[in-house]
């Protein structure tokens, strides 16, 4: 249940402090201690996962109401203008931690923090290929 060398698994049952905002049966809420900014929180399941494709459709379908109800609380209580709900799966993603979790992060219209942008355009015809793959490879 619990992997006992993982900080996350530590925080939710209270082993490491943690500046709690919600816990229920299943999952576990706190404020990130580097926020993108003041409010910035995490969800995390009780049950150790590694990440995205570790944690079971079941868990992860009961975590959608709890990131919305978060999501709602967080914008209202900090007064922002927007929130964006982030997951980094892998390291190459930004993964620095290896229990998923959801990032519930409160924006200000002029936070100056940048979304990625675009990086490159297809070439001709690419974009029907690559919808292909994918497709093909969400029913195999
Ligand atoms: P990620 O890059 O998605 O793995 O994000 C992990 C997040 O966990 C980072 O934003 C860290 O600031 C945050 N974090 C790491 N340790 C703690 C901690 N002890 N308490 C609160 N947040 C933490
Ligand atoms: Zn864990």
């Amino acid at each position: 249940m619990k992997d006992l060398s993982c900080i996350f698994c530590k925080i939710s049952s209270g082993k490491i402090p943690s500046a709690k905002i919600y816990e229920d049966e299943e999952f576990f809420a706190f404020l990130d201690i580097k926020p993108i900014n003041s409010g910035h929180a995490l969800l995390i399941p009780k049950k150790h996962s590694v990440n995205l494709y570790k944690i079971t459709d079941e868990v992860f379908a009961r975590m959608a109401p709890v990131i919305k109800k978060l999501a709602v609380a967080v914008k209202k209580a900090v007064s922002a203008d927007g929130i964006n709900i982030g997951m980094n799966n892998d390291p190459a993603a930004g993964q620095l931690v290896f229990h998923t979790h959801i990032h519930i992060i409160p924006r200000y219209s002029e936070d100056g923090f940048k979304h990625w942008r675009g990086k490159r355009a297809y070439k001709d015809g690419e974009i029907n290929q690559v919808a292909e793959k994918i497709k093909q490879t969400i029913w195999h």
